[in-house]
């Protein structure tokens, strides 16, 4: 099985190599293989792309925002034509099963970018008026924008950082993580396509060093970043070294709530979800399930039941549910989260081992319970297939033990009282909340997180405020007042 892109990078609207890089072996998680090779951007690539994204933003800016909306439909029609190729590919760079990444992936990025077109032309300033004299804003592009991105979504994260850039006037260079290349060079080829001017979506590959060589060039107006929380810390640290806007997306190791007044079934097929899609290696997972003490043993006896028939398989086959983790080092982390809870008491409820297949980066499906708030289960972000259920008493109780957290990405309510869910969401210290649902994240709706998982807000009209900045311009009507 290969992948090979026609070259590493896509910088001033061409793809470039330059193998005075260090290779990057991309293996397909569910046998191993390595399936393409890329070279990290030398000095010289991510100096091309910085210079080529400075060149092409004034004038793309200065373009009516309907002109650019237009691009990005164009662009997000392709996608949307070429979605099973392009799933294919994310399958080969992820392992997550096809399954998923033909409606969730590169779907979600579409969305982005027909959202952001569509919202972009409407995008208007106002008008303060002071008597004789007036104000009016203007919502500028920032500039140069910088996207940095992780390995669980990756297509869909470079979409939804390029489109609202693009959309309000700004360029970008964006760095995937080096676990998954491929799918950030096809959009770069796809923006071309759509009519996107040369250097507005650079793309160059590498580990920290050019991620770190991007945030602090001069030339940097904005730093995106989809990472975890010691990443974020050490980008956020440089990017405020030149005082530039930052998104930082992070990680979490949210609470799902559940009462017993909820509709059972509906909680345990939320809390599957909110741990087993993609594996588990989804952000706002909702990791610390906990369950009301009245229907704790009928939600762990449908749960393990539920559980117990995923289809663990070959990621390019339809029917499988569940593919490898990304990475050998990602298995041995998971496979360490496991035998640690093993040991400090947790009750294993289903899974617990790895899963042999293909030499593939597999693993159970795993459900722990009895977890208490002290163990590391239920503090440490797993990032696999590893579900937390602790129990409660109290609505003050799960109220207090959630949010006793440094994260706060997300969190959950099920319950079949509404008045009890508005409050304990009200309560809940998390940027995306949800209410008899879990972890759908609409391009509609804003995304992000509070405490340690992050600042600003990727989605929805919040967005906008993170790629522009508002110029206020006044207008003086008559004779300057001077006193000397
Ligand atoms: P990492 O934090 O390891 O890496 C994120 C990106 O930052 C990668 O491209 C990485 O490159 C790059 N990077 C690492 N060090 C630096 C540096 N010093 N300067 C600039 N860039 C750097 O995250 P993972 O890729 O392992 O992704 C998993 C994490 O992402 C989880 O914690 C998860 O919760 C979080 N996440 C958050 C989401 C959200 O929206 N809130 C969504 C998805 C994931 P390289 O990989 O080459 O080292």
């Amino acid at each position: 099985m290969k992948a090979q892109p026609k070259a590493s990078h896509f910088v001033d609207g061409a793809y470039l190599e330059d193998k005075a890089g260090a290779a990057i072996e991309v293996i397909y998680p569910a046998t191993g293989e390595v399936i393409a090779v890329v070279h990290e951007a030398t000095p010289a690539v991510v100096e091309a792309a910085l210079a080529s994204a400075t060149r092409a933003q004034g004038a793309w800016a200065a373009l009516r925002p309907v002109e650019r909306a237009r691009i990005l439909r164009r662009a997000a029609d392709l996608i949307r034509e070429r979605n099973p190729d392009l799933a294919r590919l994310e399958t080969l760079d992820t392992g997550k099963p096809v399954q998923e990444t033909l409606v969730a992936d590169w779907p979600s990025g579409a969305d982005a970018l027909e959202y952001f077109a569509g919202l972009a032309p409407t995008i208007t300033g106002e008008t303060i008026p002071l008597g004789r004299d007036f104000v009016y804003t203007i919502r500028e592009a920032l500039g140069v924008c910088v996207g940095i991105g992780a390995w669980n979504y990756p297509s869909q994260i470079a979409c939804w950082k390029s489109a609202p850039a693009l959309a309000l006037g700004n360029a970008m260079v964006f760095k995937p993580s080096e676990v998954t290349p491929l799918g950030a060079l096809q959009l770069a080829e796809i923006y071309i396509e759509a009519g996107l001017p040369p250097g507005l979506f650079n793309v160059v590959q590498g580990r920290g060093a050019v991620g770190g060589a991007l945030v602090t060039d001069p030339r940097v107006a904005k730093v995106s970043l989809t990472g975890s929380v010691p990443t974020g810390q050490k980008v956020y640290a440089a990017a405020a070294a030149g005082v530039r806007h930052v998104t930082m997306e992070l990680g979490g190791k949210s609470p799902l709530v559940v009462f017993d007044d909820a509709s059972v079934e509906d909680a345990v097929g939320a809390a599957m979800l909110g741990n087993f899609y993609s594996a588990g290696q989804v952000c706002s997972n909702g990791t610390r399930v906990f369950v009301q003490k009245g229907i704790k043993a009928r939600f762990l006896k449908s749960l393990a039941a539920r559980t117990a028939k995923i289809t663990l398989g070959d990621p390019l086959d339809e029917a499988t549910q569940m593919g490898p983790l990304v990475s050998a080092a990602q298995l041995d982390k998971v496979l360490g989260y496991i035998e640690t809870a093993k040991a400090e008491g947790a009750t294993l409820v289903c899974g617990g081992e790895r899963a042999a297949l293909n030499s593939g980066f597999y693993v159970q499906p795993t459900v722990f319970a009895d977890v208490t708030d002290a163990m590391t289960l239920a503090r440490e972000e797993v990032f696999g297939p590893v579900m937390a259920v602790l129990d409660f008493d109290t609505e003050d109780e799960a109220i207090a033990r959630a949010n006793a957290t440094e994260f706060g990405l997300a969190a959950g309510v099920f319950t079949a009282d509404m008045a009890r869910a508005h409050r304990v969401v009200g309560q809940l210290q998390a940027g995306t909340t949800w209410i008899n649902a879990y972890n759908l994240t609409p391009v509609e709706a804003p995304f992000g997180g509070a405490k340690s998982s992050g600042v600003g807000r990727e989605n929805g009209h919040a967005a906008v405020e993170h790629y522009s900045q508002i110029k206020s311009v006044y207008v003086g009507m008559g004779p300057v007042d001077a006193p000397y």
